[in-house]
């Protein structure tokens, strides 16, 4: 009999693209936070700010605020008054500086700070008022730091769809607001297929039985999905039955807005994401053309959307980053989910194209170039900890020694 024609794999993009159709501009609710709380979280308003940052001229210096036309060589000048942060001073007097403290607001009349160093203590006209020799020729507008040079008022500071870290923490602080309004966090339900899985901690390495392994996929799928901001369910391990699988899913579907699986998405007799799926809801299998990776299952059980993965380690890794980070990005409103690609130097041949596009595990080295990990099978997750990035090869493409390649830095990913 012949054999049926293989089907096509889908090319990433394709994928990608119909995973994000999936959500049909819809996004998750939203909710208001701490900014102390917010680290990852996206913001699902503009932050425009009500007033200028710094809201006044001020020192960048300890030292004396002074006009610059009242400094000569030996010129000694009175030091009329002490303006520390957190104070107003009032007007300069003519020939007479300010002794000024750093982020302290400089006094009308004074057009530059000297800093300390470059200033000399001397005797004043009497014991009581000190004053001072400067001992540079000072500059119009030195050490000021300038009312709005940081934030404008009515500026809009943070977009709607940025995903906040620390330094966008801070800068929504110092507009004043100690709330910001985020998207929820994606409600994740996850589970891991396979008889032949043990939870680690449950059996003891010696005490293995014979084809066993231990779920390593629970593991880092629950802290990558931690990573773009989830709030993750663990539903342990499924065992190989089509019923188990069934309830399973039913379960995880309940107030959770993704159900994600890892393994069983093959059609092998013993995988039975794909049936199970469609009796509660509906699901598209696709081979993608990627390596690792290739099975990948995407659709709906019940309100929640099902992603299933592979479960090979490495290849649910990759496809968790290529398929699902976008995915979770986009529901809490991110618009721009593409992998940041830089272009870098192959320090190592691969000779072997393949047709599909892939993601092998590369390392930078001290001389700006990559290294290759030397096994890249999809099960060896020592490559995945031992690399910092993937390098993205086009289908049919082989790399020589020297050449320019696109490479996916894990950290601008997870960080
Ligand atoms: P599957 O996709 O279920 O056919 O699994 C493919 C390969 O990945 C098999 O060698 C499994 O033993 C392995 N595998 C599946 N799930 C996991 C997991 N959670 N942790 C580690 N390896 C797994
Ligand atoms: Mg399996």
């Amino acid at each position: 009999m012949p054999m049926p024609p293989r089907s096509p794999l889908l090319p990433l993009e394709t994928a990608l693209a119909q995973v994000l159709a999936a959500l049909n501009g819809k996004q998750l609710r939203t909710e208001m936070c701490s900014t102390l709380q917010a680290d990852g979280r996206v913001l699902a308003q503009q932050v425009v700010s009500a007033l200028e940052v710094p809201p006044q001229d001020n020192s960048s210096m300890d030292g004396y605020a002074l006009r610059c036309a009242d400094v000569a060589p030996g010129r000694a000048l009175r030091v009329s008054q002490r303006i520390p942060a957190g104070s107003q001073g009032a007007p300069l007097q003519a020939g007479t500086v300010a002794r000024i403290f750093t982020g302290a607001p400089i006094p009308s009349g004074a057009d530059a700070v000297v800093m300390q160093e470059d200033c000399r203590e001397v005797q004043g006209t009497d014991a009581s008022s000190p004053a001072i020799h400067v001992q540079t020729q000072p500059q119009v507008g030195q050490w000021i730091r300038r009312r709005g040079e940081d934030v404008k008022l009515g500026a809009t500071v943070l977009q709607s769809g940025s995903r906040l870290g620390p330094a966008a923490l801070g800068l929504a602080a110092s507009v004043g607001l100690a709330q910001l309004r985020v998207a929820c966090k994606p409600r994740v339900a996850l589970f891991s297929t396979g008889d032949e899985l043990v939870m680690p901690g449950t059996l003891a390495p010696q005490d293995m039985p014979a084809g066993a392994i231990y779920n390593s996929n629970r593991f880092f799928l629950a802290a990558l999905l931690r990573r773009v901001g989830c709030e993750v369910t663990d539903l342990g391990i499924v065992p190989d039955r089509l019923d188990a699988t069934v309830q399973a899913l039913r379960e995880a579907a309940q107030a959770h807005d993704v159900v994600l699986t890892s393994g069983g998405v093959s059609v092998g007799e013993e995988d039975h994401i794909k049936p199970a799926v469609q009796q509660l809801g509906h699901l598209d299998l696709w081979q993608i053309a990627i390596k690792p990776g290739k099975p990948f299952a995407h659709g709906r059980v019940d309100e929640a959307y099902f992603i299933g993965l592979p479960g090979n380690p490495v290849s649910s890794f990759v496809t968790f980053l290529l398929l699902v980070r976008p995915f979770l990005l986009r529901m809490q409103g991110v618009q721009d989910v593409a992998l940041p690609t830089q272009p870098l130097r192959a320090d190592f041949d691969w000779p072997r194209a393949d047709r599909r596009q892939e993601f092998l595990r590369v390392r930078r080295n001290a001389q700006g170039g990559l290294d290759l990990f030397s096994n890249q099978s999809s099960g060896v997750l020592t490559s995945v900890v031992w690399g910092d990035g993937l390098l993205d090869n086009p289908p049919s493409r082989t790399i020589a020694r020297g050449d320019t390649v696109q490479f996916i830095g894990l950290g601008d990913l997870l960080g």
